[in-house]
């Protein structure tokens, strides 16, 4: 069981380095919060150590920090994913869009539940390619600062 003390490095890392890197994303406008949880996104869920919930229209997001999974990682891990989340944020209003719109056409009964599915995690699979390709190119531009 992870204590508090092993918590502490994560929580230390991120607060150190999210002002460095919301600067550096042109996100000086958000009101970005992070929030530390000492549990796991979903039971026994430990391939996520971080999740994004952006209000794009109000410039506002929470990313949650799901501290038993993102302990488990050193530094160079703690970085990437703070990027990855941190572009969710700034391609969100554009992801969001895409969820309406599969939303919506769900309820006006246009997909079967199936089509559904498949359309939203193809979606969601599509905007964790284009998230972590950015991601890459943002880590990889400012590698050697
Ligand atoms: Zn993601």
């Amino acid at each position: 069981m992870a204590t508090e003390l092993q918590f502490k490095p994560v929580v230390q890392f991120i607060t150190k380095r999210a002002p460095i890197w919301k600067k550096r994303l042109c996100l000086g406008e958000w009101d970005i919060k992070h929030v530390f949880v000492e549990t796991t996104h979903e039971h026994n869920d430990y391939s996520t150590a971080a999740t994004t919930a952006a209000a794009w229209q109000y410039l506002a997001a929470t990313i949650t920090w799901y501290l038993p999974v993102a302990a488990r990682f050193g530094e160079p891990f703690l970085e990437s994913t703070l990027v990855h989340e941190l572009t969710h944020v700034l391609l969100s209003p554009e992801q969001n869009l895409i969820d309406t719109r599969i939303a919506s056409d769900s309820a006006n009964t246009q997909y079967t539940t199936s089509e559904n599915d498949a359309l939203t995690d193809r979606n969601y699979e599509l905007m964790e390619f284009s998230t972590e390709m950015v991601t890459k190119a943002l880590l990889k531009g400012w590698q050697n600062e």
